[in-house]
C-alpha cells in the first residue's frame, strides 16, 4: 500500500513511529507472540464513505472478505462499533459470527451470535418515543432532512438541507427536547442525534466486549466522529486511529475510509498468510 497515504495526528501522544512505518509496525507487532489484537472499527466515515443518506452507503465485497479473514485468525478479534442499530447494520455487513458488533452507540451488542441490550435503555423508552414523533414532524417541516429511528437513539440527518435553514433546524431540534431530561442532544456530522442522557456509549460497548477476554487484548480503535473520540479517551492504552481531519485524541490518523480498508486488507493478508 502507498506509505504516503498515512499522515500524522494533529495531537500525538503516541511515541513517534514514522508514519510510513505504521502498517509495517503493526505487522511486526503482529508477528510477535503476545496478546490477541482486538479491532474496533466504526462503520460510517471509517470503513465506508459517508453517503448522502444512511441507506446509500456502499460496502465493498472485498472489505467483507478482509474482515472475515481477519476475524478468522486466532491472533485477531474484530468488532464493528457503530451508531447504527444492529437491525440496520447486520444485513449490510453479512459477516461470520466471529465478528462482534456494537450497535446504537453501545446500547446493544452482538457477541458470538447472541444479541443483548444495555439495561439503561429501558427507563428512557417513553422519552425516546415522544422525541421520535417530534423529529419525524421536523423532517417534514425541513425538506432535505432524513429522520432515522434507531430505537435506542434518534438521528435527524441534514446533509441535503438548504444551509440557510440549518440555524432554524438547530433551534427547532433544541426546543423539541427541552422538556425531556432523559434525552441529550449530540451534534455530529450534518446530523442531530437524540440519545439517552448518561446512557451507553461506544466506550461502554467496547468495554463489554473486552470483558469476554480472559487476557487483555491489544486494542485498536478506528473512528471518525465525536462518539469515537469518547472511546479514544476511555482507552488510553489502545492504538487509536482518527479517520479524516479534525482535532482528535487519537494516536494516529488515516486520511479516509479507503486508507482504512487498505490497512485492514494488508493486515488480513498477513493474518491468513
Ligand atoms: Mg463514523
Amino acid at each position: 500500500m502507498p506509505a504516503n497515504r498515512f499522515a500524522w495526528p494533529e495531537t500525538a501522544t503516541w511515541p513517534p513511529i514514522p508514519v510510513e512505518a505504521f502498517p509495517a509496525t503493526l505487522a511486526s507487532l503482529m508477528d510477535t507472540a503476545g496478546p490477541v489484537w482486538f479491532w474496533c472499527l466504526d462503520i460510517d466515515g471509517t470503513l465506508v464513505e459517508i453517503a448522502p443518506t444512511p441507506d446509500a452507503i456502499r460496502v465493498p465485497p472485498t472489505l467483507l472478505a478482509d474482515l472475515a479473514d481477519l476475524a478468522g485468525s486466532p491472533r485477531h478479534r474484530v468488532a464493528l462499533v457503530t451508531g447504527r442499530s444492529l437491525d440496520d447494520a447486520r444485513p449490510r455487513f453479512p459477516l461470520p459470527p466471529a465478528v462482534a458488533m456494537v450497535g446504537s452507540h453501545g446500547a446493544e451488542w452482538l457477541l458470538d451470535g447472541v444479541r443483548a441490550t444495555d439495561p439503561r435503555t429501558q427507563p428512557a423508552r417513553a422519552a425516546l418515543v415522544r422525541t421520535a414523533d417530534r423529529f419525524r414532524q421536523l423532517s417534514r417541516e425541513f425538506p432535505g432532512t432524513v429522520f432515522e429511528d434507531k430505537r435506542y437513539s434518534l438521528s435527524l440527518h441534514y446533509r441535503s438541507l438548504d444551509p440557510d435553514r440549518e440555524p432554524g433546524l438547530k433551534a427547532a431540534v433544541e426546543e423539541s427536547v427541552q422538556d425531556e431530561p432523559a434525552i441529550s442532544l449530540l451534534a455530529s456530522k450534518k446530523c442531530w442525534d437524540a440519545r439517552i442522557a448518561g446512557g451507553p456509549t461506544k466506550a461502554d460497548g467496547i468495554a463489554r466486549l473486552l470483558r469476554t477476554h480472559p487476557d487483555p487484548p491489544r486494542l485498536l480503535i478506528f473512528g471518525d466522529d465525536l462518539t469515537d473520540e469518547n472511546a479514544f479517551l476511555a482507552f488510553p492504552q489502545a492504538l487509536t486511529v482518527r479517520v479524516g481531519p479534525g482535532v482528535s485524541a487519537a494516536r494516529f490518523r488515516l486520511p479516509d475510509p479507503p486508507a482504512v480498508r487498505e490497512l485492514v486488507a494488508a493486515m488480513a493478508h498477513l493474518a491468513v498468510r
